[in-house]
């Protein structure tokens, strides 16, 4: 743990936002004594991890990378990092990220861009970028992060390591900031595959305050060991494929992964899907309704920054205008805008409908395939500094991993198979046939 801390301490690469030393040292010292005593001690005892600053932990600094909770301390744990401390593992780090989680490239944030593991240049991919980036240079064991449209995956892509979307409600939301309560998912990132299984098992089940969960049966080595897998059939969107906006890299390496598959017997169907600019545009229609429900609460009265204006009003507008990045009020202004009426049936409830439209079809694509494999994104990881010039262009980034979030899907990302990584999605509940898959790929 001290070793760990050490190396957080010298990060070069803006990953840290806020060291839990006390903690982490406090709960290490009492994994010492049960050592020295002899005791057992379980799985995950002493093993340190990192938090994405968007979630609670009581006490300590909870910050969603944003001015506005710069110094907003939480007042509880949430339910999924709970569990992670009642297994013993040890809190090191809050996570820098993109603020509140919007963003691709953990650049949206007051703690200065997270740089690329791999070349420090380049983004690191987001918003759970710190989280990746921690893993991949073993500053942590493994990180918790949010995946609301791809954070989780994208940067597990940027930085080559495992990062997994589990199910919608496999792992109750209490405690993480609410970004768009919708498609927000809890997940590990981690160096193995198994790590990822074993952190998924503690945080996972049902919770009374997180009504979308439910209760699953956790997942044995045995369930996901490659030898006992039946699939028959992988399939892939030809669209994302074919897609103008996909690098010749990321699209051979992709159709040269998907020729190992089926040189092993499997079989491959290539699948309709809806294109990127329909996934997109539903995704964020639906995520900036979300995120301008959910971010209403902060307006200088009970968390956070407070700039007092003349009357409440003033003090809730300068309080949101001064504090909120140019990103989130983007969001905010455009979520209210699509809930606004005169506009709320043409787009909110267009984009509901799609939504509809493209579970359905996920549900259809499933009858004929057992798994949908898809790169993480259509190209390499951009310069730092570069997607802040065009919002638009890094929404369209996200246009391979939107689509699964829509759907609740559990979805993982392999450092394998394209320059950013392989998606591996399931149907609904079958979180273990993608880790089971992974193994077989790995
Ligand atoms: N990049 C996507 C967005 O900005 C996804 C972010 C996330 O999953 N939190 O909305």
């Amino acid at each position: 743990v001290q070793g760990k801390l050490d190396l957080l301490q010298e990060n070069t690469h803006n990953t840290v936002n806020s060291l839990l030393i006390e903690t982490a040292l406090g709960l290490a010292a009492k994994v010492d004594i049960k050592i020295e005593n002899g005791e057992d001690i379980g799985l995950l005892e002493g093993i340190p991890f990192g938090i994405k600053d968007v979630f609670m932990l009581q006490g300590t600094l909870a910050t969603a990378s944003s001015d506005l909770l710069k110094s907003y301390k939480s007042s509880y744990t949430a339910t999924a990092i709970q569990k992670l401390l009642d297994a013993g593992a040890i809190p090191l780090v809050k996570e820098n990220c993109d603020s509140f989680g919007h963003g691709s490239s953990s650049e949206n944030t007051i703690f200065g861009a997270v740089k690329n593991a791999i070349n420090t240049e380049l983004v690191s991919g987001g918003s759970s970028g710190g989280s990746a980036v921690n893993v991949a240079k073993e500053f942590t064991i493994f990180s918790i992060g949010g995946d609301t449209g791809g954070s989780i995956r994208q940067p597990a892509g940027f930085n080559e390591v495992f990062g997994f979307k589990p199910t919608y409600g496999k792992i109750s939301r209490y405690g993480l900031m609410a970004y768009a309560s919708s498609t927000d998912c809890v997940g590990p990132i981690a160096n193995s595959i198994e790590d990822l299984r074993i952190v998924l098992n503690i945080m996972s089940g049902k919770d009374v305050r997180d009504q979308t969960t439910y209760g699953s049966e956790e997942i044995s080595e045995e369930a996901i060991d490659y030898k006992t897998s039946s699939v028959k059939t992988v399939g892939y969107f030809k669209n994302f494929i074919e897609a103008d906006a996909i690098t010749d890299e990321i699209k051979e390496a992709f159709l040269a992964t998907l020729e190992k598959i089926k040189a092993s017997g499997i079989a491959i169907k290539a699948l309709d899907f809806f294109d990127a600019d329909i996934l997109v545009s539903t995704y964020y229609t639906l995520a900036m309704a979300e995120t301008a429900s959910n971010l209403s609460r902060l307006d200088g009265t009970n968390y956070g920054a407070r700039i007092e204006g003349e009357n409440l009003k003033d003090t809730y507008s300068i309080t949101r205008s001064e504090k909120f990045s140019e990103e989130t009020k983007r969001r905010i202004v455009g979520g209210n805008q699509v809930l606004s009426q005169g506009f709320s049936d043409a787009i909110y409830l267009k984009a509901q409908h799609i939504r509809g439209q493209i579970s359905a079809q996920f549900s259809k694509d499933f009858t004929e395939v057992d798994l949908i494999l898809s790169p993480v994104t259509p190209g390499a990881p951009p310069k730092i500094g570069e997607s802040l010039k065009n919002p638009l262009a890094m929404y369209l980034s996200d246009a391979y991993t939107v689509g699964f979030s829509l759907g609740g899907l559990p979805t993982l990302t392999i450092p394998k198979g394209t320059a950013t990584g392989l998606q591996i999605t399931a149907d609904k509940k079958k979180d273990a046939a993608v880790l089971q898959f992974a193994n077989f790929l790995n």
